[in-house]
């Protein structure tokens, strides 16, 4: 398993996460048993949305005694009313469901505290501007929760959020289809057959690129949630490309995005934690998306780079996709913010050391024009 920094937390979080809709219906013993499995594929980063009492409660027994080998990002607004799931923004229910984590949870403390699910513009005012994030400040202050982030699907809205400089994690939707959408209020619209009909899947929407660099730059983790939209990337038949892709590659699309951190894999038994697990371990020719989407039958990604990693080996040794990475980043900030520039200068090779072969651009199944794109690379950091 691999590691990555959460963004500013400088927590050390698993690059595969585990997410909690596998413990709906299920006892102590599978919660129990899925832990275990989780630990032993390296995993240690947990969401916990699902608000039904006894989910809260098998998982703080399966915890009990090992608190501190979970990392948890626990939602907030995430409630259980009437016998029912409910994205609540009553304080009276917001601060009880709360309390029932904690209790149930049998611990003192969140690592994130993730407030829940804001898609819709009216949404966010009334978050922001209001109670739910005066509970989340109050929380954090009292040391609650460890961090603040937000869950949402709507670029848009996470854009405003992440400006804030409150969310230090941001739990998004994505995958190569939700990224060609332009930002939508409507989640249930992402799940729909027409939405991907026509001609919508032209390169990655503008916002999400944004919003990707922008996370980055300010080091704010993105951790995933939908990595195989709903598994419809998964069959040839529901794909919106008109081709599968496998599991390592729907993860290694996630991952490869700037700013992610940790990629809730959506397992729902032991073996399918231990098949997306495993792709920390696989070589990069059993991970790698760029050839699958490129020669997809429904597709129009151009001359923009996916960060695939495709192109290599370089002959000068560039880390081609780094390099198009870090100066995207300038340019999405108009500026060379200075983390940037030491990872830039912490490459082996510079753009500067391209000696203008050709052979990256005959690799690159996107078209990117990589010889200009060192060029502009140098123009950016000097070198
Ligand atoms: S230049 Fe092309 S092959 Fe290389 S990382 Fe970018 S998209 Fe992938
Ligand atoms: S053209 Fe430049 S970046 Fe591409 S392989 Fe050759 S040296 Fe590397």
């Amino acid at each position: 398993m691999n590691y990555r920094t959460l963004g500013k937390t400088g927590l050390k979080v698993s690059e595969i996460g585990l997410g909690s809709e596998c413990f709906v219906n299920h006892d102590e013993a599978f919660a129990m048993e899925m832990y275990e499995c989780a630990l032993s594929c390296g995993v240690n980063y947990f969401d916990l949305y699902n608000p039904e009492p006894y989910i809260r409660s098998n998982l703080g027994k399966a915890m009990e005694g090992r608190r501190d080998k979970f990392i948890i990002q626990g939602h907030i607004c995430s409630a259980w009313i009437d016998g029912q799931y409910k994205r609540t923004r009553d304080m009276e229910q917001v601060r009880a469901a709360w309390e029932d984590m904690l209790t149930r949870l049998n611990t003192d403390y969140i690592d994130v505290g993730m407030i829940h699910y804001v898609d819709e513009q009216a949404d966010y005012d009334r978050v922001f501007g209001g109670e739910v994030i005066e509970f989340a400040k109050e929380l954090k202050s009292k040391g609650l929760i460890r961090h603040m982030g937000m869950s949402t699907h709507n670029p848009k809205i996470a854009l405003q959020a992440v400006n804030t400089g409150l969310i230090e994690v941001l739990m998004l939707s994505v995958n190569p289809a939700y990224d060609m959408l332009p930002s939508n209020e409507d989640v249930n619209t992402l799940f729909e057959e027409e939405t991907f009909s026509g001609n919508v899947l032209s390169n990655i929407d503008p916002e999400r690129e944004e919003l990707y660099r922008i996370c980055e730059a300010k080091g704010v983790a993105v951790t995933v949630m939908k990595p195989y939209a709903g598994g419809a990337l998964l069959e040839e038949k529901s794909s919106p490309f008109g081709v599968k892709l496998t599991v390592p590659q729907c993860l290694h699309y996630c991952l490869t995005r700037p700013g992610a951190a940790s990629v809730l894999a959506g397992a729902k038994t032991c073996d399918e934690l231990k098949e997306a697990a495993a792709y920390s371990g696989l070589p990069e020719s059993e991970r790698e998306f760029a050839s699958v989407l490129a020669n997809a039958p429904a597709h129009s990604f151009s001359d923009k780079c996916m960060y695939c990693g495709h192109c290599a080996p370089c002959t000068a040794g560039i880390d081609i996709a780094s390099v198009n990475k870090f100066t995207d980043l300038c340019e999405a900030q108009g500026d060379v913010p200075e983390t940037v520039r030491e990872h830039y200068a912490a490459l082996s090779a510079k753009a500067s050391d391209c000696v203008e072969c050709g052979s990256c651009e005959k690799n690159c199944p996107f078209g990117v024009h990589i010889i200009k794109a060192m060029k502009r690379a140098v123009q950016i950091f000097g070198q």
